[in-house]
């Protein structure tokens, strides 16, 4: 049975999220909903999600004697960490002692923390199909890992990082060294070690979002959203789109693969299940035991959004992956460098047919920093496409 409490009370049921951007914020409104009492820690002020929690506590995540003191000192029944650059051996450590219950797992955190853990697991122990990999601590060990089967056209990508950042292909001998520099200067950490994976020539890719939640007998059951589609540029989605089309028996394979990977990561929660498919054929990529990026277009095309789901699910409550409609998203990037910067154009975006927008108040802009999210549904997702990327674009960040 769930009993959740009230906020601010000696009997709240209280969350912290770790990480406290535009996921994360989505997450504590939908906890918010339910009556829980939050805390969104991020390493910055005025996070996204800072903005919306009751409590709002700036820590460095990968310190583990300031996460240990902030978890002792605030006591959450739920550690929901919501990026990865987390000092997770603390968590596991925490959990070990019974002092909070991290989601889905503490392991599940460790294990996606970097490419190595979780590719790791997915091919050599679960033996799940993924593209062939080598990691290298070098230039030297890079070339060699090429040589020796991985060949041309290849990605090299920091073990420590996300979002495209570091990650670029290489089509022949030429591209090794540059390669090799830009995954050194786009590494999360000071830590050398890339991964390099043959390049998969897939038709799409996919996003599954898989739930592991309470079913009605009480024991966890996994659901599955449908598949998102999704369009990436230098390794960061731009748009998505949900459903993406697919044959049966590649469905199936996706969910086998999906559902096995999330079952040995174990707890209760979402997973962003990230897949390449080639006619009937499925390669594992990634996973992230947490809402997804290219998930935001659920908060237009499902009853219960891929952050209502989290919320849910990790509450021990039932959840429900019906679609409701065809949608997209579509991202709206800050275009420009500033401390701070405004948004023309909002009322021209909505405009456009079946529309919504999120701004995420992300207090400092990048040309290439995610600042929003178009969303649009329709009868089809080819409208919905267009819609979203028409919206986004009228949205026009302006440095002041
Ligand atoms: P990742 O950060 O690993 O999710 O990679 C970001 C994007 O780069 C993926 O969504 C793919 O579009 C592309 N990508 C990554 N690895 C490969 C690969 N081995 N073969 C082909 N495309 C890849």
């Amino acid at each position: 049975m769930t009993t959740i409490g009230t906020p601010l009370s000696p009997r709240a049921t209280k969350v912290m999220l770790l990480g406290s951007g535009e996921l994360g914020r989505e997450v504590l409104i939908a906890l918010q909903r339910l009556g829980v009492e939050t805390i969104a820690v991020d390493r910055y002020d005025n996070a996204p999600g800072q903005q919306v929690a009751h409590h709002a506590r700036t820590i460095a995540m990968t310190d583990p004697d300031q996460l240990r003191a902030l978890i002792q000192a605030e006591r959450p029944d739920l550690v929901v960490p919501e990026i990865e650059a987390i000092a997770t051996p603390a968590l596991e450590a925490l959990e070990a002692e019974g002092v909070t219950t991290v989601i889905p797992t503490a392991r599940a955190a460790r294990l996606t923390m970097d490419r190595e853990g979780i590719r790791r697991l997915a091919a050599e122990t679960l033996g799940l199909p993924t593209s062939p990999y080598r990691f290298c601590d070098s230039l030297e060990e890079l070339k060699a890992a090429i040589e020796d089967g991985i060949g041309y056209p290849c990605v090299v990508k920091p073990v420590m990082s996300s979002s495209g950042k570091g990650q670029s292909k290489i089509d022949g001998p030429e591209g090794v060294a540059a390669a090799w520099e830009y995954a050194m200067s786009g590494s999360r950490v000071s830590n050398t070690r890339i991964i390099v994976e043959g390049f998969v020539d897939f038709d799409y890719e996919i996003t599954l979002l898989t739930v592991r939640a309470r079913g009605d007998d009480g024991e966890i059951e996994t659901q599955f959203c449908e598949p998102i589609g999704h369009r990436q540029v230098s390794g960061d989605y731009v748009e998505s789109w949900q459903p993406h089309p697919m044959p049966e028996p590649a469905l199936e394979r996706a969910r086998q693969i999906a559902g096995a990977v999330t079952q040995d990561l174990g707890g209760q929660g979402i997973f962003g299940v990230e897949l390449f498919v080639k006619g009937d054929e499925v390669w594992f990529s990634e996973v992230s035991p947490r809402p997804h990026d290219t998930g935001m277009v659920t908060m237009v095309t499902q009853w219960q959004n891929e952050f209502e789901l989290h919320a849910r699910a990790i509450l021990g409550l039932p959840v429900d992956t019906t679609l409701k409609s065809p949608g997209a998203s579509a991202v709206i990037y800050g275009g420009v460098d500033a401390e701070c910067v405004v948004f023309d154009g909002v009322d021209a975006a909505l405009r456009v047919p079946h529309t919504d927008i999120r701004l995420f108040g992300k207090p400092e802009s990048f040309v290439t920093r995610r600042m929003g999210v178009a969303l649009a549904y329709a009868d089809d997702v080819d409208t919905a496409r267009r819609n979203a990327a028409e919206a986004a674009g009228r949205v026009k960040p302006r440095a002041v």
